[in-house]
């Protein structure tokens, strides 16, 4: 085989870039090792708006289980904000209909898509990325070659690791999750955040509400607090331990069935150092960007998805596949924008994860929705100097976020 470009993996990421590349000419084959694009599902499925609404995409109704209108933040003691921002439009979805959906998009603009097609290997000539070698159900791996190589392949990004891109994560910077699908739960179309050091120890947990009466309820918390204990870890700290306590002692749930239970891995830790190289780019998730607050990254990878094949389209245009035209087009104006807003949320994370049950306690007793609203909005500033008023002791932990 012989293509302009290979993309490996069919999450949001390369099916975006899929469609908007073979949308201008391209000519794309998607790999995805998975026998169906989706399935299995490992995610919490909220998706805000804004980038949906940005690619003038129309999510058809099929591709998402209810609509969101705000969030509930609930403090250790149960303290409750409703926040109803107007940005704060959005769904969740049923992402096993979703990822096809967005890679049926992909191939009704002429994109290649094969399942149950795992790239084993990259090919080099002379030192230079010239294709890669894929396997379909096992068997002998074939060859395909392209001038373009984009890994989004979400958290393992094995092949990107094979090309040299420094994937590989800390145990700090990942979270370590387990989620249920139950039923019933009455909900209020609000996404659900719980949080407190004994709920979910660097982490929270949410319950993102279904149509029929069903909720996403999951947890996610640091990765290095599941290690041994001698090495700082706590005592019994996996997602499931934390969850299964959290829904026990939840009237609304406790006694509510599990209709999907599994567990998943996420970044939240800083973006790869380096998402282009010469004749191939790393996004989405492959490439760490993700939410380091929240850990969301749907929306995340459908930007990158949409920034690289506009870089690839320049790349074909201008016939130069280097690192620097690849840099200039997709990492650099990603790095000023998306970047920047992750670094100040990074920043905000490290800062979190250092408060007490009592720090939080008293943040939640005295911060406002509109307070969180800025918080979320990056501008910190004036939430900050709010809480050092009333409890001083703060600034060790929260000075950070004044610069
Ligand atoms: C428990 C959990 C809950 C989450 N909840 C949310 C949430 O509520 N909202 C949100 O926005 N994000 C959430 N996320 C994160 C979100 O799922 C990912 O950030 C998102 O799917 C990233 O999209 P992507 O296209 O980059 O990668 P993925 O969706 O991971 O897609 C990568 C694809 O690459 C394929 N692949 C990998 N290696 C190969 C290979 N060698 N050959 C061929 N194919 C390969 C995989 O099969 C996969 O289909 C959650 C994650 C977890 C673990």
């Amino acid at each position: 085989m012989d293509v302009d470009v290979v993309v490996i993996g069919a999450g949001p990421a390369g099916t975006t870039f899929a469609r908007i590349a073979a949308q201008h000419g391209l000519e794309v084959v998607v790999f995805d090792k998975r026998k169906e694009i989706g399935n299995p599902v490992r995610c919490g499925e909220g998706l805000g708006a804004r980038e949906v609404v940005r690619q003038g995409l129309e999510l058809p109704r099929f591709v998402y289980s209810t609509e969101i209108y705000g969030a509930k933040v609930v403090g250790p003691k149960g303290q409750t904000i409703i926040w109803r921002g107007k940005d704060t439009r959005g769904w969740v979805l049923e992402r096993k209909f979703f990822d096809k959906w967005l890679a049926e998009l992909a191939t009704d603009k002429g994109a290649k898509i094969k399942v149950y097609h795992r790239v084993v290997d990259v090919i080099r000539e002379n030192g230079k990325l010239v294709g890669v070698k894929v396997s379909h159900g096992g068997r002998e791996p074939f060859d395909v070659r392209a001038k373009l190589i984009v890994s989004a392949e979400g958290m393992e990004a094995l092949t990107a690791r094979k090309m040299g891109f420094p994937t590989v994560h800390r145990l700090y910077d990942v979270d370590t999750c387990y989620e249920y699908e139950m039923q019933p739960y009455d909900h209020e179309n609000l996404i659900e955040l719980y949080f407190g050091n004994e709920i979910a120890p660097r982490g929270y947990v949410w319950i993102f509400p279904k149509a029929n009466r069903k909720a996403n309820v999951g947890i996610g918390i640091g990765a290095h607090l599941t290690t041994n204990v001698k090495r700082g870890g706590i005592k019994g700290a996996d997602p499931k331990f934390f969850l299964d306590k959290f829904i026990g002692n939840f009237e609304p749930l406790k006694d509510s069935n599990t209709l999907l239970d599994f567990g998943g891995v996420i970044s939240v830790g800083a973006p790869l150092a380096k998402f282009t190289m010469d004749n191939a780019m790393v996004i989405g998730t492959a490439a760490k960007q993700v939410d380091p607050i929240h850990g969301g990254g749907i929306a995340l990878a459908m930007e990158a998805g949409f920034l690289s094949a506009h870089a690839a389209i320049k790349a074909f245009e201008e016939k130069n596949f280097s690192e620097k035209t690849l840099y200039k087009y997709y990492e650099k104006p990603w790095r000023e924008t998306t970047g920047k807003k992750l670094q100040r949320r990074l920043l905000l994370r490290k800062v979190l994860e250092k408060l007490n049950d009592d720090d939080l306690n008293f943040i939640f007793d005295n911060i406002s929705a509109d307070d969180l609203d800025k918080v979320m909005k990056g501008e910190y500033a004036g939430v900050v100097k709010k809480m050092l008023v009333g409890r001083p002791q703060l600034m060790k932990v929260l000075g950070a976020l004044l610069s």
